[in-house]
């Protein structure tokens, strides 16, 4: 038994309350009153409470009857309001941690399990056929498997989430180095979800290191706006040919 059922049952046990103790709540309740000094001390200044109450109600001219009623009809009122928030609090307390540690079980139980082999099969197909690759994860996410440029995947150095404007958003970054430079140039395309983010300026914005430029608004279709953000004066060397003129 735990202090909070200890409590309920004192209240039932006191000398004006309803007394409506089984037997065996009587010998559990003892039982906790006798390796709990917290409640036993809550016990014992209950009946002093009840003693100098009954004093007090001795002392105020009632007749006798009434004031039995009265003293019964309050002190049943409170232990059914005292049990009913008791047993509520006790209930939901349990259910809570039920449901807690349910949920931590399914979590738990639905890690994956991390295999090293494939993990290395993984990123050796991704080196191997970064066409493939792509393609596969954006299908997985549920985007169509084609870009809206042909941008050279060998390129490609990572695809997954990426933070834009404090929410992760799907995408990819292409790197190179620039020989004649010596510096190393990247491009990032995000696909953006019309249910995330608002548009209300397509134009290409500039700044000292990068062009971000709407690549291909595709919202009536798919609901996704490709951006792409790039250290070149253009967006050429990111793709395999250069098809169009990219407005
Ligand atoms: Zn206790």
């Amino acid at each position: 038994m735990n202090c909070d059922v200890a409590h309920i049952l004192m209240l039932c046990r006191r000398p004006s309350g309803p007394g409506d103790l089984t037997p065996e709540d009587a010998h559990l309740l003892d039982q906790h009153l006798a390796e709990c000094p917290e409640c036993s001390r809550i016990l014992e200044s209950t009946l002093a409470f009840d003693r100098s109450a009954a004093q007090v109600m001795r002392n105020v001219p009632v007749p006798t009857a009434g004031k039995q009623q009265l003293l019964t009809q309050i002190t049943t009122r409170q232990a059914r309001a005292f049990r009913r928030t008791w047993y509520f609090r006790a209930t939901m307390t349990v259910l809570a941690g039920v449901t807690v540690l349910m949920g931590y079980g399914v979590i738990r139980a639905a890690r994956p399990q991390f295999e090293p082999d494939s993990l290395a099969w993984q990123k050796d197909q991704e080196r191997q056929d970064p066409a493939w690759a792509v393609r596969e994860w954006l299908t997985q996410e549920g985007f169509s498997p084609d870009l809206p440029a042909d941008f050279n995947l060998q390129l490609c150095t990572a695809f997954g989430r990426f933070p834009v404007q404090g929410r992760s958003v799907p995408g990819l970054e292409f790197r190179y180095l620039d020989p004649q430079t010596g510096r190393e140039e990247i491009a990032w395309l995000y696909l953006l979800a019309d249910a995330r983010f608002q548009f209300p300026n397509l134009d290409p914005a500039r700044s000292s290191y990068f062009t971000s430029q709407i690549l291909h608004d595709d919202r009536k279709q798919s609901g996704i706006v490709y951006v792409v953000l790039y250290t070149t004066p253009t967006l050429q060397p990111f793709l395999r040919r250069f098809h169009q003129p990219l407005t």
